[in-house]
């Protein structure tokens, strides 16, 4: 303590006060692809800040674990952020949320052990007041059910467990008594007093909930699910700050929540759906059916790399179209060289970007700012919608509900009433993707088999680096 005291001439106090600002201006800056970078670099330096005051701490009594975890912890992170790709960013966000939520649980556990169980001599289980006993619950509870729930929501989107929701008569009621049963206890060990075995069924229980909520939620909801999971981890780090009485777990905890549940709200706006369409409608089970109630009338015209190569070299304007396909693929390198190759002969080359586009909020900004596609040419929807109609050619590499006409005019679909992009104004549409197959909804898409559509079936890697290949010839 003292060591690390002397090295950082600030008190604990002044430490999380600078951490806590640190933390919410780089949560602003995370708010544009711009600041971005800086956002997370500011909140870093917030968090090695917070670690300094906490290591200042007077009753750290062995830094021999506090070691080991902060080398494993580095190295683990380190080796994430280098070797684990863009595209498996969804994945990566489950597992961190998971742990995070496993360690407050953990310290919640401590807690009640320390001061409840076991308490060191001349403490009792009295220091340990009610509020303490309410919110270590919560925490624990919370913790728990994160950590489950995000490790379901990692196997899904891994391929793992069945991206299918898995379902039974009667299994939202049965969640609901669940959750309600778990917080009955809290209430019995703050206000009954119930005996300290019952925080272990708690976590158990907790455990198993997670299990139970994200099951039968789709594969592809699983993004909103981890935003809603990231909500929980942070308020149970918010209510590990209380146990320990810890200021910056309070702030960062309450950031965290509040942003995880903003977050989930903002994507279930932008798929125009209800949050509790997501977490209890089981939506996502990959059953195609017509989008307006009906079988799609013609047939898809087919066109070569070659023919759609000649294509793009005739436009003066392109306006690339990204969907789940292009992360699916990996092919966001070779769309960024086919580009700089269309621009070079001077056309004009911008990105349409889908709030919902991909798997998870921001997908594509982040796979096209990893092939350096600059910030400039990309284009949010409600910018680049009215530029459609000037558009020479709309290039949609492996989207498929994002521009599906049917959200304008299908009052059945799953889709209808979502913002789409206004693909079908473009003079021509070259579409990427491997079959005729539907994309998340589980809907057929007219738009693959209008006139002025044509498909360019395959791998969108395979079929974009095809693309470069005859444009460079
Ligand atoms: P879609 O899921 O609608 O379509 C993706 C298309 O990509 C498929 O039709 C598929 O067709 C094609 N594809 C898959 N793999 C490849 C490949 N290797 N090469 C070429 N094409 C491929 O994706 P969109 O991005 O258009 O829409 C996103 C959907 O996900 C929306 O419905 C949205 O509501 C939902 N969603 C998005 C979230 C987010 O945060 N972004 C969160 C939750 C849901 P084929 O199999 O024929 O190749």
């Amino acid at each position: 303590m003292h060591v690390i005291a002397e090295l950082v001439p600030m008190t604990t106090e002044w430490l999380y006060l600078a951490a806590a600002v640190l933390f919410i201006v780089g949560i602003r800056d995370l708010s544009s692809a711009e600041t971005a970078r800086r956002g997370n670099m500011l909140a870093a330096v917030g968090m090695v800040l917070a670690i300094l005051g906490t290591m200042q701490h007077g009753l750290i009594v062995k830094w021999e674990w506090i070691a080991v975890g902060m080398v494993a912890g580095g190295v683990i992170g380190l080796l994430m952020a280098v070797f684990m790709p863009m595209t498996a960013m969804p994945e990566r966000i489950a597992i961190v949320n998971g742990l995070g939520g496993a360690a407050s649980g953990l310290v919640g556990i401590c807690e009640v052990i320390r001061h409840v169980i076991s308490p060191p001599d001349g403490a009792t289980a009295a220091d340990f007041d009610a509020f303490h006993v309410g919110v270590a619950g919560l925490e624990i509870m919370l913790g728990a059910l994160t950590f489950t729930g995000s490790m379901v929501a990692f196997g899904k989107l891994r391929g793992l467990v069945s991206s299918k929701p898995l379902t039974y008569p009667g299994q939202n009621v049965v969640n609901v008594l669940w959750l309600v049963v778990m917080l009955g206890l809290i209430a019995g060990l703050v206000m009954a007093k119930l005996d300290p075995v019952f925080f272990f069924v708690l976590a158990a229980m907790a455990l198993l909930f997670g299990v139970m909520f994200v099951l039968p939620i789709g594969g592809a909801d699983m993004p909103v699910v981890i935003a809603m999971l990231n909500a929980y981890s942070g308020l149970a780090a918010a209510a590990t700050g209380f146990v320990l009485s810890n200021k910056v777990l309070i702030i960062a905890g309450a950031l965290d929540g509040s942003s995880g549940l903003l977050l989930s709200l903002l994507m279930c706006r932008a798929m125009n759906r209800s949050l509790t369409n997501v977490l209890f409608g089981a939506v996502g089970g990959g059953t195609a059916v017509a989008s307006g109630g009906g079988e799609l009338q013609g047939d898809p015209q087919s066109i070569s790399a070659v023919e759609a190569a000649e294509r793009l070299f005739d436009a003066r304007r392109v306006i690339v179209v990204p969907g789940y396909g292009m992360a699916a693929a990996g092919a966001h390198f070779a769309i960024r060289e086919m580009a700089d190759v269309l621009k070079e002969r001077g056309i004009s080359v911008k990105y349409a970007i889908h709030p919902v586009a991909g798997r998870m909020p921001g997908h594509m900004n982040v796979l096209l700012a990893d092939a350096n596609v600059p910030y400039d040419d990309l284009v949010e929807m409600d910018e680049i919608n009215p530029e459609f109609a000037e558009a020479d050619v709309a290039l949609v590499m492996g989207a498929n509900d994002i521009c599906n006409p049917a959200a304008r005019t299908a009052e059945g679909s799953p889709i209808y009433g979502m913002p789409i992009l206004d693909v079908d104004q473009a003079a021509q549409v070259i579409v990427i993707k491997r079959s005729m197959s539907p994309g998340f909804a589980g809907i057929s898409n007219e738009l693959f088999v209008a006139p002025n559509c044509a498909m360019l079936f395959g791998d969108g890697k395979q079929v974009a680096e095809q693309l470069v290949e005859t444009l460079t010839l």
